[in-house]
């Protein structure tokens, strides 16, 4: 996404904003065109919302003013202005393409998502939001519209406090993990969860990985022996290898955590730059 940002051709810019989620406004005879995106939110948010802004640009638009969390929970599909319709559906294909979506659910060891914890982890993999691959899952016929429908109404935190064994304030976002995701690229943020269910092994594990990781010593989500947790306490600043060793050394199981800073700004430019991206900074389409 960040890439195809720079590619775009718009000025694009990221700031902390109450309430916009981001805004896009067209070229016109002397004015580049450019879109901003709200810098408080979270990765995944703004992953979206740059996708749905891009799209506007691709299609054309006049402008789009994106305010609320979610401008399209609650609403009716029928009372989406059209543009608004296009914007989101390029956004979902341009994020979560099927050959994607059916890489993640390897990882899950799915076929297709069978509860609302399935989505809840598919969207980690995909870096989207639970809503946002809720409705994607649905238009890919992956799940009946009915049982999406029931899906869409869990509270992402009731799945997070049942896999983190943590009734009060569970962690931000929780990884439900197995043998499956061994070589996987994970996008995890600060105040994350990884839950590794290996109890092959054993107890007692080894770990190497970035100084930001921190593997928990009383495991709240699995039984003893069953695998290991780890809290993510700070930024990751390089694409870092976590990796999990048995005590006879004859198995592992590792990760690669990639790059997430600490000022979201700094997901759009490297933090220290002007977070400008587009012909401002040379790059055309
Ligand atoms: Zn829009």
């Amino acid at each position: 996404m960040f890439t195809a940002l720079r590619r775009c051709g718009l000025a694009v810019m990221g700031q902390d904003m109450p309430s916009l989620f981001g805004m896009y406004l067209p070229a016109m005879p002397g004015r580049n065109g450019g879109i901003c995106l709200n810098t408080t939110m979270g990765e995944a948010t703004i992953r979206h919302t740059a996708a749905h802004e891009l799209g506007h640009a691709e299609f054309g638009h006049q402008r789009c003013l994106a305010d609320g969390p979610d401008p399209f929970v609650g609403m009716p599909r029928d009372k989406w202005p059209p543009e608004e319709k296009q914007a989101e559906a390029f956004a979902a294909w341009f994020l979560m393409p099927i050959r994607l979506v059916k890489v993640a659910l390897t990882r899950l060891g799915l076929d297709i998502a069978r509860q609302a914890a399935d989505v809840y982890q598919l969207s980690l993999h995909l870096g989207a939001s639970y809503q946002g691959t809720l409705r994607h899952v649905r238009h890919l016929r992956m799940v009946d519209s009915q049982v999406a429908a029931g899906w869409g109404r869990v509270q992402p935190a009731r799945l997070r406090s049942r896999l983190s064994g943590q009734r009060d304030q569970p962690p931000a976002r929780v990884w439900d993990l197995s043998a499956l995701t061994e070589g996987a690229q994970l996008r995890v943020e600060q105040g994350d969860r990884l839950i590794v269910r290996a109890p092959w092994l054993g107890g007692d594990p080894d770990f190497t990985g970035p100084a930001a990781v921190r593997m928990r010593s009383t495991p709240s989500g699995l039984a003893p022996g069953d695998g290991v947790e780890f809290d993510v306490d700070g930024a990751v600043e390089t694409a870092s290898l976590l990796s999990v060793t048995s005590r006879d050394g004859r198995q592992s199981w590792s990760v690669t955590l990639m790059p997430t800073p600490d000022d979201h700004r700094g997901l759009i430019a490297p933090p220290g730059t002007r977070v400008l991206v587009g012909p401002m900074s040379g790059a055309r389409r």
